[in-house]
């Protein structure tokens, strides 16, 4: 596996790639590998001819400082994984090289009500450093595919509108969630979580197929109220349970026939925030 730390480097690496009409994969992350991302990086392997991955812990989205300075850094780990999955390249840039300071790299676009609701609501600012990086590593990598988690629903909603807007060429491909084997949807961020709440973190998924489950059966207002209920817990403390329209991110008040369902949830564990959803009916 190549590594770059520079955007000169990793570009003139791919250069005769791109003249052979290969086509660029690209997984961005903030490192902390596991099997959620190497997901990505499988699916990349399979659909692309070239497999680029990111490893970039940035600042701009991260809006407690706590959180950025906790959030673990495991790069020998990680580049082990990616090799060990065929991982063609890992572009591991410092902060300069991705925000150097003769080019504008913000990121002023209208997300509507897009960025106002649920993670938007509880992380101020989150999606604008999250579009401004995703912005500038595709201008640096330029893929054919970029390979995102269905795990940050909402995440995958700003960057597509993010992409509509500045006319991008770049197919962005949806992945499934990967799960722990009881149930919790895999991130870094587990790794903080103590061995007893982790396994009992399954009960994020178990409601979310309960409501999944009892979607025709309940109103949307009691199935948020219950899976709320269900959260109430010793060490959890339930942020958000909502039943959206999946394209507009909008709460719903009826699931009806034709419409892209989607249940959203984010829990403390301790100190610990844990996001995940459910598509409950429809798709993208
Ligand atoms: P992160 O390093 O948390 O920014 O994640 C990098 C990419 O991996 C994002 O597109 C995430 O949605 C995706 N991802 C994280 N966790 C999972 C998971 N459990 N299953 C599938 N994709 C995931």
């Amino acid at each position: 596996m190549k590594v770059y730390k520079t955007v000169k480097g990793l570009q003139a690496y791919l250069k005769p790639f791109r003249k052979k009409r290969k086509k660029i994969g690209f997984v961005p992350t903030l490192g902390a590998l596991h099997e959620g991302h190497m997901s990505l990086i499988k699916l990349s392997k399979e659909k692309s001819d070239i497999t680029v991955c990111s490893i970039f812990v940035n600042p701009t989205q991260f809006n407690e400082t706590s959180d950025l300075e906790k959030y673990p850094r495991t790069y020998e780990a990680d580049s082990a994984l990616l090799i060990a999955e065929g991982c063609d390249v890992l572009f591991f840039p410092s902060a300069p090289q991705v925000y150097p300071k003769d080019i504008e790299t913000e990121v002023k676009i209208d997300f509507g009500k897009l960025d106002k609701v649920m993670e938007g609501a509880f992380r101020p600012g989150h999606f604008d450093g999250v579009a401004q990086v995703v912005k500038r590593l595709l201008d640096i990598v330029n893929p054919h595919q970029l390979y995102m988690g269905q795990k940050d629903f909402q995440q995958v909603a700003i960057v597509s509108h993010m992409m509509t807007h500045f006319k991008l060429k770049t197919e962005l491909v949806v992945c499934p969630i990967i799960r722990e084997p009881h149930g919790l949807a895999m991130s870094s961020r587990n790794e903080r979580l103590s061995k007893k709440k982790r396994q009992a973190a399954g009960v994020i998924y178990e409601t979310l197929q309960w409501v999944h489950d009892q979607k025709s059966e309940m109103s949307v207002h009691d199935l948020e109220e219950e899976a709320i209920d269900r959260l109430r817990i010793p060490g959890f403390r339930p942020e958000y349970f909502q039943i959206i329209d999946g394209h507009s991110l909008r709460p719903i008040n009826h699931i009806t026939k034709k419409k892209y369902v989607v249940a959203c949830i984010a829990v403390w564990v301790e100190d610990v925030r844990l996001i995940d959803n459910i598509i409950l009916q429809g798709q993208a």
